[in-house]
């Protein structure tokens, strides 16, 4: 049996009904502890991973924008997917140094700079052997990713000033994320199938909905094979050029 990957209209139903949970989703956010960091962006070299309820919030800003902005904004998502094993090419959201869904963005983002040096390496520690174990799947496919991009990590930054760190903020930051992970069970088993199948990446999602699942990954092996060889990222840009957003995307 073929894994349950979502449809368009899945995602719209999603919409339609998740917005109790994306408003105590803000509820939750609001009451996070404040920071003074002026939005500089060096943090947005990543997307995060996000639970589904900040991925439907995301969303729901996106539909907000023209469509010609949200075509722009999608395709640079689906770039992000398929070269990130490649290249860091930063967060698809940033726009310069904005981000263009900043009153929605993640708890990932939200928490960058919060949390104790000593738990931010204890996190990094996890990223890196969560990408090591990807590393190695990809190695057993014979394509050898770069290693500078998989240790890549953006650096714990002490420019945010937050409103009360320490031991503190770090229980509170994880009873935030806890809480944000209960709140997306609350849409039922689609959040687990978020977590599990996407692994809670918001531009895996994207890209197997406008381009389906098993060709998203076949585009991105063949992507990544072909930009180790040859350095080009051109077929890249020919097949991003020639998207076009199925009518459903039309959120
Ligand atoms: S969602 Fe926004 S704040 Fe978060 S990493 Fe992306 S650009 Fe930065």
């Amino acid at each position: 049996m073929s894994p349950d990957f979502f449809t368009w209209p899945e995602i719209q139903a999603l919409l339609a009904r998740s917005l109790p949970q994306r408003q105590a989703l803000q509820r939750l956010y609001a009451r996070l502890p404040t920071t003074r960091c002026r939005r500089r962006a060096h943090c947005c070299a990543l997307l995060p991973e996000a639970s589904l309820v900040e991925v439907l919030a995301a969303l729901a800003a996106i539909q907000e924008f023209p469509s010609e902005r949200r075509l722009d904004l999608l395709k640079k998502a689906i770039r992000y997917f398929l070269v990130n094993p490649l290249e860091i090419t930063s967060c698809p959201f940033l726009a310069g140094a904005d981000c263009l869904i900043y009153a929605d963005r993640f708890f990932g983002c939200r928490a960058y700079g919060l949390w104790s040096p000593e738990e931010y390496e204890r996190r990094a520690g996890a990223n890196r052997q969560a990408k090591s174990q990807m590393r190695e799947q990809w190695l057993r496919l014979g394509v050898r990713l770069p290693t500078a991009v998989f240790d890549f990590q953006v650096p714990y930054c002490r420019k945010v000033e937050p409103d009360g760190a320490g031991p503190e903020a770090d229980r509170e930051l994880i009873a935030a994320e806890e809480a944000i992970e209960k709140i997306a069970d609350y849409l039922g088993p689609e959040a687990d199938r978020f977590r599990n199948l996407y692994f809670s990446d918001l531009s895996f999602l994207l890209a197997g909905l406008l381009l389906g699942v098993p060709e998203a990954l076949r585009l991105k092996f063949t992507l990544v094979q072909e930009g180790l060889r040859t350095g080009s990222r051109k077929r890249l840009d020919e097949t991003l050029l020639g998207l076009e957003l199925p009518d459903a995307a039309q959120v």
